[in-house]
């Protein structure tokens, strides 16, 4: 099992320390410390998907219900909930309620 973040996986350059953060800043994927641990990963580093305002595709996202359709055809959800198996793959931060993106 690998337990690679997102931007391990992504290579997007937005983690702490990355080469990308200059014009946003760390993604807040990277520096959600509530959600450590979650799916064995560093932050919310295996639960991108549930975090409003990161910036894959280079540019900010919107919440999960905005997202969520991307982001579960995603490799790093894919990835995740691969290894994580049914029985531990987390889908939503504690205290989250999954919404459909009002049209
Ligand atoms: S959510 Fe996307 S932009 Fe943010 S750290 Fe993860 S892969 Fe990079």
């Amino acid at each position: 099992m690998s337990n690679q973040n997102c931007w391990e996986i992504k290579k997007c350059g937005r983690e702490e320390g990355g080469d990308k953060t200059a014009d946003l800043g760390v993604c807040p994927a990277a520096s959600e410390a509530s959600c450590n641990g979650i799916n064995s990963g560093t932050n919310a580093g295996r639960i991108c998907w549930a975090i409003a305002g990161t910036f894959c595709g280079e540019k900010v996202q919107g919440d999960f219900a905005q997202k969520s359709v991307s982001c579960m055809s995603c490799e790093v959800f894919k990835q995740v909930k691969m290894e994580e198996g049914a029985e531990s793959f987390v889908l939503l931060k504690p205290g989250q309620v999954y919404q459909a993106a009002s049209k």
